[in-house]
Formats: C-alpha cells, sequence, structure tokens
C-alpha cells in the first residue's frame, strides 16, 4: 500500500516510520524547508542546542521506545536536575512537590513562601467538563491556582487554567478527586521511598535530532517544501496537491495520514470531512518564543530553572538552565539559559523585535538571578500557533473530528491537536492512528 503523510513534525514522521517497518511505501510532505516542525536543533554561539521542545516525558513508553528503535539509545540522558522554582514574591522560590501544581506536601509549601492560603476542600466532581481553574479554585483556593497550578499548567500549553479542560488537559487533577489536596497529600505519604525512574529523557545534541533519525529508519520518501493544498478521493485512493503555486504537483495514495496543526488540517479535510474541518477549525493555539542565551563567561546558576505565575505580570513566562539540567550541555563549557515569552491570547510581546525580545529577557533574568556576564550569543526562536489549547469541550471536539474522519475511508489524523500535546502522547497518537488505518483497510 502507498501511503500519504503530511506534515513532517513527529506525529507525521511517526506514523511513516509505523507504516514503514510494516512494509509500505510512504511518502511524507512537509511545507517548511525543514522537518521536525516544534522539534529542531541549531547552533547557538558554537553549541548544538534545542531551539523548540527539549525534552520526553520517560515515564510512559512512547518517546523513550521511538528513541531507542531508530537507533539513538546511547544518547539518551536524564536532566542532571530537575529541581525547579518559582519566581514569585521577590525570589526564585523551591517548587514544592505537586500533582500538575496541587500541593502532596503542606510543610513544603509553607516552607517555600510561594502561597499563604491553601484549602483542602471537599467539592463533588461533576460529571461534565470544567475548566482547570474552576476546579482548583472551589477545592484548594485562588493562590494555589495562580502561583502554583496557573505556571505548571502554563510551562505545557501556555495557556490559561481558566479556559482549558479539566478532562483534557489535567486529567491527573481529575483523577484526584472531590478533595484534591487531601488526596494528593495522602499519595505521597503512601509513595515507597524506593528511588523513582526518572521522569523526563533528553538526547545529546538535542531532542531536535530525533526527527532526522526517525525519518532515515523509516524508509519513507520525506519531501519539504512540499506544502499539501489540497485532498481529494480519487477512485479508490486519494489525490493531493504539493507545491508552491505555479508549480503544483500530484501526489496519488491509496491512504493519507494528515499530521498538520489544526488549522492545515482543517483546510485540508474541509472536503473529504467536512465535520471534522468544522471542529478543527475551532481550536485555537498559543504562540510562544524561545530565547537562548549563551554567556560569554561563567555564570553559577542553581537547579533546571523556574517558573513565573501569570498573576505576577513578568515578560517571561519561564526559563530553564540548560547547562545546569543537562550534562550534554554542560559539556560545551558554556552557560546557557533559554526563557519562553508568550501566552495563548497574549501575542504582543511576541510582536517585538529580535533586539527587544532579547534585552527584556535579559532584563527580567537579571532581577531573578542576579546580573549576568555579557551574552556571547543570543537566538530567538519564534513559534507561531506553537501550542493547542485544549479548552472545556476539547474531548467533545475531538470525538467530533474522530467519527468525522472515520467516515472517510483510508483517512487518518494525528498530531498534537488530540490527545496531548508532549511528545510522548504525540508519537502515541500516531501510533493509534496508524493501528486504525491499518485495521480499516485490513492490511
Ligand atoms: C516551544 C515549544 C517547546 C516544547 N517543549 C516540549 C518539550 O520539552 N517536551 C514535549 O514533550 N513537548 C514539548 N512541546 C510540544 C511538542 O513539541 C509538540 O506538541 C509536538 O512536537 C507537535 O508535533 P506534531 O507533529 O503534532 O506537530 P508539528 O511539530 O507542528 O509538525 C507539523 C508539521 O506539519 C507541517 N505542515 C503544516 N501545514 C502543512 C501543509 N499544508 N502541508 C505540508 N506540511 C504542513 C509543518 O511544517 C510541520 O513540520 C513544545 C512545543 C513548543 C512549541
Amino acid at each position: 500500500m502507498r501511503v500519504a503523510v503530511v506534515g513532517a513534525g513527529i506525529a507525521g514522521l511517526t506514523a511513516a516510520w509505523e507504516l514503514g517497518r510494516r512494509g509500505h511505501e510512504v511518502v511524507v510532505l512537509d511545507g517548511a524547508d525543514h522537518i521536525g516542525g516544534k522539534l529542531l536543533s541549531g547552533h547557538v554561539g558554537g553549541v548544538q542546542l534545542d531551539l523548540g521542545a527539549e525534552s520526553v516525558l520517560a515515564r510512559r513508553p512512547e518517546a523513550v521506545g521511538l528513541i531507542e528503535a531508530v537507533g539513538l539509545a546511547d544518547q539518551l540522558q536524564h536532566p542532571v536536575t530537575t529541581r525547579a522554582g518559582v519566581w514569585t514574591r521577590g525570589a526564585i522560590r523551591p517548587l514544592p512537590p505537586t500533582v500538575l501544581g496541587v500541593p502532596s506536601d503542606l510543610e513544603a509549601l509553607a516552607a517555600s513562601g510561594i502561597v499563604d492560603d491553601v484549602r483542602a476542600e471537599s467539592v463533588p466532581v461533576p460529571d461534565q467538563d470544567v475548566s482547570v481553574g474552576e476546579f482548583v479554585t472551589a477545592r484548594a483556593g485562588r493562590e494555589v491556582l495562580q502561583r502554583l497550578v496557573e505556571p505548571l499548567l502554563g510551562g505545557v500549553y501556555a495557556g490559561h487554567a481558566d479556559a482549558l479542560s479539566l478532562r483534557a488537559a489535567a486529567p491527573q487533577l481529575l483523577a484526584l478527586g472531590d478533595d484534591p489536596v487531601t488526596a494528593a497529600v495522602a499519595a505521597r505519604a503512601a509513595a515507597s521511598d524506593a528511588p523513582v525512574a526518572p521522569v523526563f529523557a533528553g538526547l545529546v545534541g538535542g531532542v531536535g535530532t530525533l526527527p532526522q533519525a526517525v525519518a532515515d529508519r523509516s524508509g519513507a520518501e520525506v519531501r519539504t517544501g512540499s506544502t499539501v493544498r489540497l485532498v481529494e478521493r480519487s477512485g479508490d485512493g486519494w489525490r493531493l496537491l504539493t507545491g508552491p503555486v505555479g508549480d503544483v504537483e500530484e501526489v496519488r495514495a491509496d491512504a493519507v495520514v494528515v499530521a498538520t496543526p489544526a488549522p492545515a488540517t482543517a483546510r485540508l479535510l474541509a472536503e473529504v470531512a467536512p465535520d471534522a474541518a468544522f471542529a478543527l477549525a475551532g481550536l485555537d493555539y498559543a504562540s510562544v518564543a524561545l530565547v537562548t542565551i549563551v554567556l560569554a563567561e561563567h555564570f553559577e546558576l542553581a537547579g533546571s530553572g523556574f517558573l513565573v505565575p501569570p498573576v505576577d505580570d513578568r515578560f517571561v513566562k519561564a526559563a530553564t538552565f540548560s547547562s545546569t539540567k543537562w550534562a550534554w550541555v554542560a559539556d560545551s563549557g558554556r552557560t546557557v539559559l533559554r526563557a519562553s515569552v508568550g501566552r495563548a491570547g497574549e501575542s504582543r510581546a511576541l510582536q517585538l523585535g529580535d533586539g527587544e525580545l532579547v534585552d527584556r529577557v535579559l532584563a527580567n533574568l537579571a532581577e531573578a538571578v542576579g546580573r549576568l556576564p555579557r551574552p556571547a550569543d543570543t537566538h530567538v526562536q519564534r513559534w507561531g500557533g506553537a501550542l493547542p489549547q485544549y479548552e472545556v469541550g476539547h474531548l467533545d471536539r475531538v470525538a467530533t473530528v474522530r467519527s468525522s474522519v472515520a467516515s472517510a475511508r483510508g483517512l487518518e489524523v494525528c498530531g498534537a491537536a488530540y490527545d496531548g500535546v508532549g511528545i510522548a502522547a504525540v508519537v502515541a497518537g500516531a501510533q493509534a492512528a496508524v493501528t486504525r488505518l491499518l485495521d480499516e483497510l485490513g492490511d
């Protein structure tokens, strides 16, 4: 069978890999001039670094499994430290143990000085979806929401707790039940003292090196500069139009996997799965920028970085001390930091020029960690349409998309728009899409 995959982000490449290893012929088409989507590595100040995503969840098997399957097991590294802080109330304060911001150690929380007022109310969880903000405020109080849950959730979605869906964006909070603080504290107390496996993993050279390894091992034909403009039925199979306007090329396939962000997927499915297209057109994205700073001289930094509660209204949303967090970055001998800027609905910061963005980030960092030595080099990576916002009702939206796509034989969708934005979830989603496709086509 010949399959066309639209999008060479980690979703599309995983789909290509899964199809290729089962002996199918695959062509992957991506509009950008590079593969990998939000996984991108590049050089700043002579150091190879991640300019997009930087780690994978190692607690679930899919991403690490893919890394091993494509021959990069020996490049896997766990962070040297995951000790993060919260920059609030005039200092970087140690982030106490939490379940996605819901405190599980009240003594550590009190010692951190991050929050004064914690409640532990029992309020029945409603059957219908609610926002993370509504759930947490009613049970743990507004301060826990604003100074712990918001910054942690913001680190994943760059979104707002009052809009994000409890069921889709924070199922681990839903699992804590009616009284999440008491449940989180009890779960931590019951946990054994046995050393726990590392939660995250990265790759020497960056997780941005993963896409090329997957592409190389997949056996697929991978084309960049190939924006797909049309997907339509053609007899028993499919016809795609790709390439620059004026030089459009036709690609034919028996099946199609569309692995693009929701706005592009909505356009491509408009004719073949209109209900899915309509549902996807309503999915909002947050745009963010990552500012990477390589210092000219060594600067001592403690911990893996810090998060910033949006209520404090700082320019920087979070900072990672890359050379403290990753041994492979420390090996470069350089002090490297990266800061993220921008949240859902707040794109003003991203309209600044690179120079001003860097200056404002450096000013924030100086306040947080002290005056830094001069940068040897800086880099601004803008990610427009970076992170889908799983707002209240997201699971219904996804169900609509799935049932509409299922009515078009030989069509599948995957990517960060559906079942989780993290790399591991995206890899799992792509694997599931391939399984559904092959089941449907009897292959
Ligand atoms: C700044 C940032 C940091 C992140 N950090 C982490 C992290 O540390 N850990 C983690 O687990 N997750 C992280 N994430 C989330 C994760 O990286 C993404 O959710 C995931 O990589 C998305 O993969 P994808 O394949 O679904 O989409 P994308 O990576 O967006 O890939 C989609 C591809 O489709 C292509 N495309 C779009 N339209 C068309 C078209 N019409 N025709 C052809 N091609 C098209 C694009 O060029 C792109 O290559 C981060 C995300 C961002 C933005």
